[in-house]
């Protein structure tokens, strides 16, 4: 009798010890991130209803249609292995009414995802993902600090030759408008395109921009781009997104072929890869991003919940693993509450608080902020009851001179400071 080998199923693994130190210590950095930005952990359960995914995610996505495993139960339930984490948390902000709750709401997660892909390098059907999500606040500050954090983790992980390629993809109007654009250039050169785009400038021509096969590749180069079609709200928010990330010097690409295979984004998409060293590195990396997010607005809206903007990504822990490279264990933050708030007014004053944010975790002084808030009497409260000792206020008349008010939030005192010397001063103050 033939009897057949006990095996891991197609393109699912174990981690083995060795392999566990490197998962650890990418949890780690992940946690210190979390503390620092002031993100709370959530467990969603692995299988969820399917009607969450095909609803949120989009039931002609790839994710969705091919990939996703799908299983009755005895009850006659119609679960899904939950292929992303986004739409889960989606659903959990909806369920446990966490539009009550100060917003915006920032949460964090790691766990197992599943998708029936094609196994090969770099790809499997079970892997691990971790995320962070913002919700509940429409600002571009938040995109580029999304990416921002998603790029430190990176490297404070030692990745190095980071690239960010970003694109908007707009809002239901000015997409829908695009898109027809696109179907209509596509379909006049349909007979070049591969099967697949045929198949997609069906379902979802966005889609085709994708592809990388070279004959559709071609055509891409010279088709419309989203760039150019974008409403006037979308284009400011891009461009303001845009302006951020240059005030942190992060380094981006813009790319117009960025489109990211859910249905539930809008306006801002982004993608980090790592640009490869060596020719082994190379024919995966090229292939993989290490992190991909965006902007979700319409989201918590297609789950049945309110309007609710929001906005995060997704870092797949394997391919994170296979390039770490040795360096020193993170240490893990001391568990500390924040004594340091920075208030910020007005779009110079969020930029360079984008900035002070950096600076402050370069030292690991832990600092809270709150950039929705754009009245100081809203942020003076929320500093007031988080307990913390100082205030640092960054107007449109402090970005431009260069310096920061420090409130004392004891004795009311303000004094302001040259914004290079307010770490070192806080350190000062918080030390006696
Ligand atoms: P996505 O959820 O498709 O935006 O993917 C986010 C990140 O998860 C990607 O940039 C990859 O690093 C990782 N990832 C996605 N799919 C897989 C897979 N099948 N196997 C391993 N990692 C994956």
């Amino acid at each position: 009798m033939k009897t057949s080998r006990i095996q891991a199923p197609t393109g699912m693994h174990d981690i083995l010890p060795d392999q566990q130190k490197g998962f650890q210590r990418i949890h780690k950095v992940c946690e210190n991130a979390a503390n620092f930005y002031g993100f709370g952990k959530i467990d969603t359960p692995i299988l969820e209803q399917a009607e969450i995914f095909l609803k949120g995610v989009g039931a002609s996505t790839d994710v969705i249609e091919k990939e996703m495993y799908i299983l009755r139960t005895k009850g006659g339930d119609v679960l899904a292995l939950r292929p992303e984490g986004t739409a889960s948390v989606a659903r959990a902000y909806i369920e446990h009414g966490m539009f009550n709750l100060p917003q915006p709401v920032k949460l964090w997660y790691w766990g197992p995802f599943f998708r029936h892909e094609r196994p090969q390098a770099g790809r499997y059907r079970q892997f691990w993902q971790f995320g962070f999500e913002i919700l509940g606040d429409q600002s571009p500050v938040i995109d580029a600090q999304v990416i921002q954090i998603f790029y430190g983790i990176l490297k404070d992980l030692k990745f190095k030759n980071l690239i960010v390629e970003v694109n908007s993809i707009g809002c239901t109007h000015c997409r829908s408008y695009y898109k027809k654009l696109l179907s209509g250039y596509f379909r006049s050169r349909s007979v070049s395109l591969c099967s697949t785009c045929r198949k997609r400038l069906r379902e979802n021509p966005l889609r085709i921009l994708d592809c990388k096969e070279e004959k559709c590749q071609r055509i891409i180069r010279q088709a419309p781009q989203m760039m150019d079609h974008l409403c006037e709200e979308c284009k400011k928010h891009f461009k303001e997104v845009l302006e951020f990330l240059d005030e942190i010097d992060l380094p981006y690409n813009l790319n117009p072929y960025l489109v990211r295979g859910l249905d539930y984004y809008s306006k801002t998409v982004f993608e980090i890869f790592s640009v490869p060293k060596s020719k082994e590195e190379e024919s995966l990396e090229k292939k993989s991003a290490l992190v991909g997010g965006g902007r979700y607005d319409t989201l918590i809206r297609r789950l049945g919940g309110r309007d609710v903007p929001g906005c995060g990504g997704a870092a797949g822990i394997e391919r994170l693993a296979g390039f770490l490279q040795e360096g020193p264990e993170p240490q893990k933050n001391a568990d500390q509450s924040s004594q340091i708030f920075i208030a910020q007014l007005g779009d110079m004053g969020k930029k360079k608080g984008l900035v002070l944010i950096n600076k402050f975790k370069e030292e690991k002084i832990q600092v809270a902020e709150s950039f929705s808030k754009d009245s100081l009497k809203t942020q003076l409260g929320r500093a007031d009851k988080m307990g913390v000792r100082y205030c640092l206020i960054l107007g449109q008349r402090e970005a431009l001179e260069g310096t920061v008010m420090i409130r004392d939030m004891k004795t009311g005192k303000q004094e302001t400071v040259k914004m290079d010397k307010v770490v070192k001063e806080i350190e000062r103050r918080l030390k006696k």
